[in-house]
């Protein structure tokens, strides 16, 4: 899946090349591309739409940057936009938990049952204790199934916090009283409240937190989903947003196949932050949640912009930079690196279509030659260079008449070659001193696409 997502983008970046602005044309069938990215990571279809409708706008008004060519200026769009819906307002701090209340905290947990709530509870009490050492009670509402009260006691023994035993039985409300008393008069700094989940959305269950919530007045609400859950996840988010004023998120499960369509699902639809996200079932799955991070693994495409602009260019960016870098460190440009440029600017697509990008000094340099010809010059010099000992190439001021004569020899050339191809090399290393680092990296740039 990712693959062919990868592949797709790719061939569609390579047919915007060259055009200097995102068109209607253009942009619609990179658009197609991603709205299959979202559908395929279960973004629900009315999300979906209204993402697609407001990243046109934004992408049709946008001027291309003149270091970006118009697919890596969507894309980059694309991943603003998914990135901004699903962080919102709360960008940044939305890992953050209430605890400005007089102590306890409460932290009530809602979802169905299989959401992944008593585990969360269990990391959540961890992370608390360890990262941020509070004192930590837990407690479970769960009076239908006796196991699920046995099951958060012992992932509560497991981290180490304090668990306040209940009974099937027992009024859910009743037994949150009781637990908040009891943290009150042990100092706690925050009380976790476990409910019970029914299997899909019920009215009965829908009531009993509601009461819960307006008894302990808990400081964060926050609603369990499961990223499995896909397009369902956004029925069950709406129906407890409309019960509970929830205070944000928990998307478990992401260590599985899911995309995360989820979160961009339930972020609309709830319009609450994910705070946190369930990464494995062991106590320590738990991460502070981060919206870029969540746009890449929808879009599915890790780093697309990097794969865009491999793409695009086909130019090996570790050798460009590692260029730049010794240029800028005041290091002598040699005949090694004078090669590598050759064979990326072949790579680029010959000299023909990098001539009109080139800086016009560049240009001027060129003056009208025949690129033919230049490209086939190319080729030589590259048989020139490669006839050479490694002393000479990064040592050129060896180069003396025997040697030449010996290289001219190698690579099938006449000496006269080997000196004009040297006369060239000389003159790009009186360029590289004098472009600094920035400007050589800026000119790289400007070769791109
Ligand atoms: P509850 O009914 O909402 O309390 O759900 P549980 O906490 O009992 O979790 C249901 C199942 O999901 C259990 O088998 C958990 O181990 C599993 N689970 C919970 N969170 C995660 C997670 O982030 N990743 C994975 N892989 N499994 C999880």
């Amino acid at each position: 899946m990712l693959d062919n997502l990868t592949q797709r983008m790719a061939r569609v970046v390579k047919t915007l090349r060259g055009e200097a602005r995102l068109t209607e044309a253009n942009t619609q069938d990179m658009l197609r591309e991603v709205r299959l990215a979202l559908l395929e990571a279960d973004v629900a279809l009315p999300v979906v739409r209204e993402f697609i409708a407001k990243v046109k706008e934004k992408a049709l008004g946008e001027e291309v940057i003149s270091s970006l060519t118009p697919g890596q200026a969507l894309v980059a769009v694309v991943q603003r936009e998914l990135t901004a819906i699903i962080g919102g307002d709360y960008e940044g701090k939305a890992s953050e938990l209430n605890f400005a209340v007089t102590p306890p905290a409460i932290i009530l947990m809602a979802g169905l049952q299989g959401a992944g709530k008593t585990t969360t509870v269990g990391k959540l009490a961890k992370l608390l204790r360890e990262k941020q050492k509070k004192k930590v009670l837990t407690v479970s509402c769960d009076v239908y199934r006796p196991a699920a009260i046995q099951q958060l006691k012992t992932v509560t023994e497991q981290v180490g916090a304090d668990f306040f035993a209940s009974e099937p039985g027992q009024k859910p409300v009743d037994i949150a009283l009781a637990a908040l008393d009891w943290a009150k008069k042990h100092y706690h700094d925050v009380l976790i409240v476990d409910t019970a989940g029914r299997l899909g959305i019920d009215e009965a269950m829908m009531q009993e937190i509601a009461a819960l919530h307006t008894a302990i007045k808990p400081a964060e609400t926050l609603f369990v989903v499961d990223a499995m859950l896909g397009q369902d996840a956004v029925n069950t988010a709406k129906a407890f947003n409309d019960t509970l004023p929830l205070t944000g998120v928990v998307l478990t499960k992401l260590d599985g196949d899911s995309r995360g369509g989820a979160a961009l699902s339930v972020r609309h639809v709830t319009g609450k932050p994910i705070k946190f996200v369930g990464v494995g079932e062991k106590l320590d799955g738990l991460e502070v949640f981060y919206p870029d991070r969540m746009a890449n693994r929808i879009l599915g495409m890790g780093d697309i912009l990097a794969l865009v602009e491999e793409a695009q260019r086909g130019v090996d960016v570790d050798a460009a930079q590692k260029l730049a870098n010794k240029v800028k460190k005041g290091g002598d440009f040699d005949l090694n690196d004078f090669r590598a440029q050759l064979s990326q600017m072949k790579k680029m697509g010959g000299l023909g279509s990098l001539m009109d990008k080139l800086p016009a000094q560049f240009q001027q340099a060129a003056g009208n030659a025949d690129m033919n010809q230049a490209e086939k010059q190319m080729r030589r010099m590259e048989g020139i260079i490669s006839s050479m000992t490694l002393a000479e190439r990064s040592k050129p001021e060896l180069i003396k008449a025997s040697r030449k004569r010996r290289i001219a020899a190698g690579a099938g050339v006449q000496v006269q070659e080997v000196n004009r191809m040297l006369a060239q090399f000389e003159q790009m290393r009186g360029m590289m001193k004098k472009l600094k680092g920035g400007n050589l990296a800026k000119m790289m740039r400007g070769m791109k696409g």
